[in-house]
């Protein structure tokens, strides 16, 4: 995309991306499946950019969170199998079946509805089963006492006509907390998910292609949940792996600075009167603020990259602007570009700042910052 204004934009670098997921690949069985997460625009970088990239490199799937984010791969091209990770109403399954698209499956009585309109329609839906393990959200029950019922209600969704199960998968609670409690955690889920599987496959000879439960977490601290395939969103973007894979932050958001001036000591800046200057200050204004993605919870407690160097956010962020203070950088000057975050500037001390996670900032990126892609 063209960056006409250089406001504020956010460099995507293509090559980062594909060496994190060559990085991810390397630790993974050769025969493991890779199924790239590209919901939410791929977390912020591009859905279809990132997705043409996974397909060039060799991914074998991707995921969505829904329908529209799937049509507009479809659109742009992207011809490789895509599973829907949420629900999409049944009247959907005609545009389903004509996208070639794979739908979760949550519960029987979705299984029923899709089994019934995709047999009026003459097609054939493909569905992963989803297994609510602990995650407590989506999926079948199966956990506790609802074991057997979990079983059933599977045995009987497997039995319904025009439907082709390729897959069955759980997702993780706390699989990225490396404590032993929710390891422990992660473990009892995972052994649920595999005591269900060996069930079905043992007592009621149902075999799904496709068994895979790894988000970015399990790929990082449980390497014996790999199974046949992997879902990993945040490492492709370059987060999450402690440094362990050697991923980088596939995304920088710049903005620049527009205006600089120099304040007395005692003055006020920006809404709220938050931040008095202490000393002869000099002051610039960047012009970058929540409307593009900047957590105002983070006003005055994070710093920025200009140059090299790191400066001091001060006063309230505001829509489209805010203030970093330049005093102790005289290179820094109107035009200047500064790092909000990247690779320079570390993502999570922003993410810390705004009791959030790096996640939430990612997809915080709006739609007026131009993703500019770095070949
Ligand atoms: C978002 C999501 C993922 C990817 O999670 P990361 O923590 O980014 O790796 C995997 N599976 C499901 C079901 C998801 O919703």
């Amino acid at each position: 995309m063209e960056n006409p204004s250089k406001r504020t934009w956010a460099e995507i670098s293509l090559p980062a991306l594909s060496h994190n997921y060559h990085a991810i690949r390397a630790v993974l069985p050769p025969e493991c499946r890779f199924l790239g997460v590209v919901k939410a625009d791929a977390y912020g970088h591009g859905a279809l950019r990132v997705s043409e990239l996974l397909q060039r490199e060799g991914a074998d799937y991707l995921a969505v969170s829904c329908l529209d984010e799937a049509l507009e791969l479809r659109r742009g091209g992207i011809t490789m199998p895509i599973l829907i990770l949420g629900h999409t109403p049944v009247e959907y399954t005609s545009v389903l079946l004509e996208n070639r698209l794979t739908q979760t499956a949550t519960c029987l009585a979705k299984a029923e509805e899709y089994s019934e309109e995709a047999g009026r329609l003459g097609g054939v839906l493909k569905l992963h089963i989803k297994l609510d393990t602990g995650m407590s959200r989506l999926g079948y029950l199966c956990a506790g006492s609802y074991f057997d019922e979990g079983v059933r209600n599977i045995v009987r969704s497997c039995a319904l006509p025009n439907l082709e199960y390729e897959g069955i998968y759980t997702h993780f609670a706390v699989s990225d907390e490396t404590d032993p409690e929710s390891q422990a955690y992660t473990k009892a889920q995972f052994a649920l998910f595999t005591g269900m599987i060996r069930r079905l496959e043992e007592q009621e000879g149902i075999r799904f292609p496709i068994r895979h439960c790894a988000n970015s977490g399990a790929v990082m601290h449980n390497p014996e949940c790999l199974l046949d395939m992997v879902r990993p969103g945040l490492l492709l973007y370059g987060y999450g792996d402690d440094g362990k894979l050697g991923l980088q932050p596939a995304m920088r958001l710049v903005t620049t600075v527009s205006t600089i001036k120099i304040y007395e000591p005692g003055t006020f800046v920006s809404y709220g009167r938050r931040f008095e200057t202490k000393r002869t200050t000099r002051m610039g204004v960047i012009a970058a603020g929540y409307a593009d993605g900047l957590p105002r919870l983070s006003s005055g407690k994070c710093s920025y990259r200009v140059a090299g160097r790191s400066v001091p956010q001060c006063g309230t962020i505001c829509m489209d602007m805010c203030m970093v203070d330049l005093t102790d950088h005289e290179k820094a000057e109107v035009g200047s570009e500064v790092e909000l975050f990247g690779p320079e500037n570390d993502i999570h001390m922003l993410s810390d700042a705004a009791q959030t996670i790096p996640y939430e900032l990612l997809c915080s990126v709006t739609k007026r910052v131009p993703r500019v892609y770095i070949e």
